[in-house]
């Protein structure tokens, strides 16, 4: 059974998608507000999260931003009651996978649904691993080695680095990573960015100084290269 979390804070609205959802087979959880959600998705493994834009304490992009910013990636179908194209592509641009405008059928909700879950089948919810050139790294662990030589990462150098493969062909900002990374209660500058970047290409470019997977973005911030 496929378990699908909704955020809503629109108590009729709640209702009629958990009655609904549940009558189609699913699996139910609700979140009224965006803080809620963006836990029970981080915390109960939704197999898809139905998200509106419009919530208390953290709206649905924040909580679309946040959920990839810490590599979750839980297929999100966005509730929109807005219809200009911009709020559209900023929620696909945050990592959404589908949007659906208010008001909408049912059948239409369903019918996204099954084609995101359709699409998304076989994808990784979280980033548990990767590889980058000889180096093995375990996210879920915070172990790393080369062949069988350990290779030592710092947690915020583990974060900072699975944010960067997550994002891998992206441009990031440094105030992206600022604010997923290091979080708005901390306030690290730019340059604390640029000693952990740096750091990070000791330990896994050949040549440091000539990087091939952190690479700079003049005017912009950096990108991973896999
Ligand atoms: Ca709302």
């Amino acid at each position: 059974m496929k378990r699908i979390l909704v955020i809503e804070d629109e108590p009729q609205m709640l209702l009629g998608l958990r009655d609904n959802l549940e009558l189609e087979g699913y699996e139910v959880l609700t979140a009224a507000d965006g803080e809620e959600g963006l836990n029970k998705a981080l915390s109960s493994m939704p197999d898809l999260v139905i998200l509106d834009v419009t919530l208390p304490r953290k709206n649905g992009y924040e909580v679309c931003r946040e959920l990839r910013a810490r590599a979750n990636a839980t297929p999100v179908v966005m509730l929109t009651a807005r219809s200009q194209e911009t709020d559209k592509v900023l929620g696909l641009e945050l990592g959404a996978d589908d949007y659906v405008t208010k008001p909408f059928s049912i059948t239409e909700l369903l019918a996204r649904i099954r084609a995101v879950l359709r699409r998304t089948a076989g994808r990784p919810s979280t980033l548990e691993s990767c590889r980058i050139g000889e180096i093995e790294i375990d996210f879920r662990t915070h172990q790393a080695r080369r062949g069988s030589t350990r290779v030592e990462f710092t947690a915020r150098e583990f974060d900072l680095l699975r944010y960067l493969v997550a994002h891998t062909g992206q441009v990031v900002t440094r105030e992206q990573i600022l604010n997923q990374v290091w979080g708005y209660e901390e306030s690290p500058t730019t340059r604390t960015i640029d000693n952990f970047v740096a750091k990070l290409r000791q330990k896994i470019e050949q040549l440091p100084h000539e990087p091939e997977h952190i690479l700079t973005v003049h005017g912009a911030g950096y990108t991973f290269v896999g």
